[in-house]
């Protein structure tokens, strides 16, 4: 029997990507050349903003992201509870407090009719992530940071290409656009990825975007002319040729995965308590993972196991249980909608270039655990 690995990192674009590298290994120019700037602009005028800059990582896009709005030791930032525990990091590591929402019980993103009650004279900033590539309700959660003053800043660190369509009262856009500044990662699984660590943030606010330039480079305003307490965290010109010539496949790759998505919806609707994904309304999905939920989750996991299929939970140990927050205080029971999705989720196997037969297996062996 086949063994199905949870997902395999299929190589691509093979000549285009070698011819990338080698140009760049032949060009002499490593860190902040002509590549970098290529794929920012590309990158920007893919996400409809005006100004993108790449970093070293999607946690430090976060954290300079966070830095360049200002954010203050003791200031509050709104979470989801349920989300990967990066985002509450880099809240953390900025001097800010993470306070967690709740998400919505179907589509499994922050819950923006939760968010006003945690509202306090501290907060600052809210973060929404568009969780296994499903855009967040982002037209509600703007409502609630203009009404209470607060900034946001996307983690669209899964959703590459995910947007919320015409409405009548909106027009269609891309998740990553929304926010004041947004934060995105290239790490290798995601639906964007590099052949290592990368990370971009997109905005449209010119100040922002020069701020983050800054400081991804020691703060730098000009050669040693050091302005402000900056790190060392830039997109190097090897990662910008290769994410330049997989940008090109992005939509063909987020259209095979949803159409691997949708053929597992149709074969696993009704089977057993599958909870099956559910996308926000108005919401373009574009599938980072295929996540289902069942109260046998375990005992699920252990039948594809026998047979020779892997499977995935993102993620079992949501952040406020983590020892690193032990400090906040939070108990079992404290997010309880967040506690059950951790102990019921299954990320079932998927990449792009799955193929038919792949597909049956794991249909045929979840319907025969049931
Ligand atoms: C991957 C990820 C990050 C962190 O990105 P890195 O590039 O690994 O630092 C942050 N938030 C979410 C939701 C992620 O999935």
């Amino acid at each position: 029997m086949e063994f199905i690995p949870f997902n395999i990192l299929t190589p691509y674009q093979d000549e285009a990507v070698a011819e990338a590298l080698l140009s760049v290994h032949r060009g002499g120019q490593y860190i902040l050349g002509e590549r970098l700037d290529a794929f920012e602009k590309e990158y920007a005028h893919f996400t409809g903003v005006r100004h993108c800059v790449g970093v070293g990582s999607g946690y430090d896009a976060l954290l300079l992201s966070l830095k360049a709005i200002g954010l203050l030791p003791g200031d509050e930032v709104i979470v989801p509870a349920n989300t990967y525990v990066a985002t509450w990091l880099a809240v953390s590591n900025a001097g800010g407090v993470p306070v967690p929402v709740e998400p919505d019980q179907r589509t499994c993103n922050l819950d923006p009719t939760r968010i006003a009650e945690r509202i306090t004279s501290r907060t600052k900033a809210i973060i929404p992530v568009h969780l296994f590539g499903n855009p967040c309700d982002m037209h509600t959660i703007m409502g609630v940071a203009r009404t209470y003053g607060l900034k946001v800043i996307e983690d669209n660190a899964q959703g590459h290409g995910a947007r919320l369509v015409e409405d009548g009262t909106h027009g269609a856009q891309l998740t990553g656009s929304f926010g004041e500044v947004n934060a995105t990662s290239f790490y290798p699984t995601k639906n964007l990825g590099a052949l290592g660590d990368g990370g971009a943030i997109t905005t449209n606010d010119e100040e922002i975007a020069a701020r983050i330039r800054r400081l991804r480079n020691y703060g730098f305003s000009s050669k040693n002319v050091c302005d402000e307490v900056g790190v060392n965290s830039r997109l190097d010109e090897l990662q910008a040729a290769v994410l330049s010539v997989k940008l090109g496949q992005l939509y063909q790759r987020n259209n095979r995965r949803r159409t691997i998505a949708d053929a597992y919806t149709e074969a696993l609707y009704g089977v057993g308590d599958l909870q099956l994904p559910v996308t926000t309304a108005g919401g373009e999905h574009v599938y980072h993972l295929y996540v289902v939920r069942t109260r046998s989750r375990n005992a699920l996991a252990g039948h594809l196991q026998k047979n020779n299929i892997q499977t995935a939970i993102h993620y079992p140990v949501p952040p406020h249980l983590q020892k690193a927050y032990g400090h906040l205080n939070y108990k079992h029971g404290s997010f309880p909608i967040t506690e059950t999705m951790a102990a019921t989720m299954l990320s079932l196997p998927f990449w792009p270039d799955m193929n038919e037969q792949q597909i049956a297996r794991v249909v045929e062996s979840v319907r025969s655990f049931y």
